[in-house]
């Protein structure tokens, strides 16, 4: 009896001591992702590597990759425009098919039905019972040669290649006819052509406020009510780069359930997506086209499964 009780003891003073532990990391990780968004990590990331030291954890328990990426981030802003260089690596070993960045990205930028920026097509492998799925999220690949832009009946400028590697879209410039032909020059299906239209147009409650707010894109104020601006015009993922100009992260990386998306500065060798790149096999979907996307998917198997991805149909 006295050995039982005193064995549940010794259980809970490990239980508890492990909960501690596990509660002081967790409190300066949280501190950590809090001055991330706030201002410069580095104290704070220093005092919890080495409160992690102290309690014997590897540092890179308190390693966040979305902390780490907005550091990233930072320093890329640092730098002048022409010096960054925008891409973005995705994991589908990572990626559970939550379609949590179609939706955030809907949020983001206010695209109406038809207009989808950020798609994660699903492919089915196998037969009924022993089926398996596949993600391999997708949006615009700011490819370095955009076929989108010299397409036939795209005006000059209408869409442009900035420095650090977004492709940009001049709205009052692409529209009817011009924005249909840059989206049937896309190998990607990347680019849309905004109808006007909205989710909760003939609805009960009418319109609702997510529909008809003011947003940013390419650092221009838009709202699509009474037909303005981007109504008609084409339109596609461009990294939210007004989010990206106020050192926030795309909105489809901030909010991947799976940690599957990655996004940085390729030419800084200290950031993520560099460390990504040197590391893993990674493939560019469609990449015999010579257009030079900037999304990079990791093509690597997982241990003790069968090699899913799309070199499997496209080798
Ligand atoms: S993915 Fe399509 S829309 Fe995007 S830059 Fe390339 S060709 Fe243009
Ligand atoms: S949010 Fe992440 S995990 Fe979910 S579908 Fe998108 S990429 Fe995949």
């Amino acid at each position: 009896m006295r050995k039982t009780s005193s064995a549940n003891h010794a259980l809970e003073t490990t239980d508890r001591r492990r909960f501690l532990k596990l509660a002081a990391v967790g409190a300066a990780t949280a501190a950590l992702a809090t001055e991330a968004v706030g201002g410069p990590s580095h104290r704070l990331r220093r005092r919890a590597h080495r409160l992690a030291r102290r309690l014997g954890m590897k540092a890179d328990r308190v390693e966040n990759h979305l902390i780490r990426m907005q550091e990233d981030l930072r320093r890329a802003l640092q730098k002048p425009v022409e010096q960054r260089d925008w891409v973005m690596v995705i994991d589908p070993r990572k990626c559970i098919g939550c379609d949590s960045c179609t939706i955030s990205c809907k949020a983001e930028n206010v695209t109406p039905p038809g207009v989808t920026y950020r798609r994660v097509p699903k492919i089915e492998f196998g037969a009924f019972p022993n089926i398996t799925w596949i993600f391999m999220p997708a949006n615009c690949m700011q490819c370095d040669h955009p076929a989108c832009a010299t397409a036939p009946g795209v005006p000059e400028g209408a869409i442009s290649k900035r420095p650090d590697g977004i492709v940009e879209i001049d709205y009052a410039k692409l529209r009817g006819e011009a924005a249909r032909a840059a989206a049937r020059a896309c190998p990607y299906s990347a680019l849309y052509v905004d109808d006007g239209s909205f989710y909760t147009e003939n609805t009960p409650h009418g319109l609702q406020p997510y529909e008809t707010r003011d947003f940013q894109e390419y650092d221009q104020e838009y709202n699509r009510t009474q037909g303005g601006l981007p109504v008609g015009s084409g339109r596609k993922c461009h990294f939210c780069l007004h989010r990206l100009n106020q050192a926030m992260l795309p909105a489809c990386v901030t909010t991947c359930l799976g940690g599957a998306v990655f996004f940085g500065d390729r030419s800084d060798p200290q950031s993520l997506v560099s460390e990504l790149l040197a590391s893993h096999r990674v493939i560019r979907t469609r990449e015999s086209l010579g257009m030079e996307p900037r999304v990079y998917y990791i093509d690597e198997p997982i241990e003790g499964r069968p090699h899913l991805s799309c070199t499997v149909c496209h080798p």
